[in-house]
């Protein structure tokens, strides 16, 4: 679904919404698939899904401190479409392209739009990781990488599995969350058909995210060999609460995902309203780690540009 007017009449919400959610919506559009639509609850405004996904007025404010490239990214690319910022992995921008668009993303202001890597930049993506064989793990992400087709992604696995040193093929992906039938049987045999370690970071904010569809793509993975993880973004309105973060770990690991990092929103123009600030994010994971076992606990983070990790936020 790409217009805001129909979301908005869908979900029988105040029609007040509309102009600020198109105005809001011109430079960073409305995106979200319908079955993701349907986990939404009708008449609520504050609806957790709804607000990761809706345009809104807030998004127009000019936040000093916020930016349009939070954490660095222009100038970590070795080659054009490969992040290499952390000593073992490099991440390949695979696609500029997503099944939704949410509202707190860092990347909402990035050039790359939808287009994919192209032939000539996956030859120099692959020059860089032949080069290098301390790097043991390829990221793929992006965008969303899985919005590529399964004989894309096949190439690239099939042209990765030509370079000894590589290990582990991790990708970072919505997809199983937000359009659970892309999990196709294709896409598993894939995954369990190849010399890697297979690792996917599913991108869950809340719990009411999943149901029995989600259910069903992540069984398939799971069964496929695929060690599945979650990266959850701490945002203001939507999961900052101690009981919609158990919560989610409680419903990850139903499904047999692990929590793995929770992260301060990344400073990017146009995101502020989600900001939860650091002293609140370390009481909230206090509580947490008063109620959960030590596994269900995501470690919290938080991203600048230059370091050599994603840096823990002790608490
Ligand atoms: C986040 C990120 C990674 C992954 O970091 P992990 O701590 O291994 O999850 C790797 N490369 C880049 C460029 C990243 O931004
Ligand atoms: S799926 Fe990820 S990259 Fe795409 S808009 Fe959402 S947060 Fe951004």
């Amino acid at each position: 679904m790409r217009d805001p007017q129909e979301l908005i009449d869908l979900l029988e919400l105040p029609a007040g919404l509309i102009a600020d959610a198109l105005s809001a919506a011109g430079s960073f559009g409305l995106r979200v698939p319908r079955g993701y639509v349907a986990r939404m609850t009708k008449g609520n405004p504050y609806d957790p899904l709804l607000l990761q996904v809706l345009p809104g007025a807030a998004e127009l404010i000019d936040s000093p401190g916020y930016g349009h490239d939070p954490v660095g990214d222009l100038s970590a690319m070795p080659t054009n479409g490969l992040l290499h910022k952390y000593q073992g992995r490099a991440l390949v921008i695979t696609t500029g392209a997503c099944a939704i668009h949410c509202r707190y993303c860092f990347r909402r202001h990035f050039p790359y739009s939808d287009a994919q890597a192209s032939d000539s930049q996956w030859q120099g993506i692959l020059d860089y990781l032949a080069s290098d064989n301390s790097i043991s793990e390829v990221i793929l992400s992006g965008g969303d990488p899985l919005t590529l087709s399964d004989q894309r992604l096949e190439r690239i696995y099939q042209t990765l599995a030509t370079l000894p040193h590589l290990q582990r093929i991790r990708i970072h992906t919505r997809l199983p969350v937000v359009l659970p039938s892309r999990i196709t049987d294709s896409l598993i045999e894939l995954f369990a058909g190849n010399r890697f370690q297979s690792v996917m970071v599913i991108h869950a904010n809340h719990a009411q995210e999943f149901d029995d569809t989600v259910g069903h793509s992540l069984a398939k993975l799971f069964g496929a060999g695929v060690t599945l993880l979650n990266q959850t973004v701490l945002l203001r309105g939507i999961n900052d609460s101690a009981d919609a973060l158990a919560g989610l770990s409680e419903t990850l690991f139903r499904h047999r995902v692990l929590p793995y990092y929770l992260h301060l929103l990344d400073k990017v123009q146009g995101g502020a309203h989600f900001d939860v600030n650091e002293a609140e994010a370390r009481a909230l994971t206090a509580q947490l780690r008063a109620r959960l076992p030590g596994y269900l606990l995501p470690r919290l983070v938080r991203e600048q540009a230059g370091a050599p990790y994603k840096l823990p936020v002790e608490y």
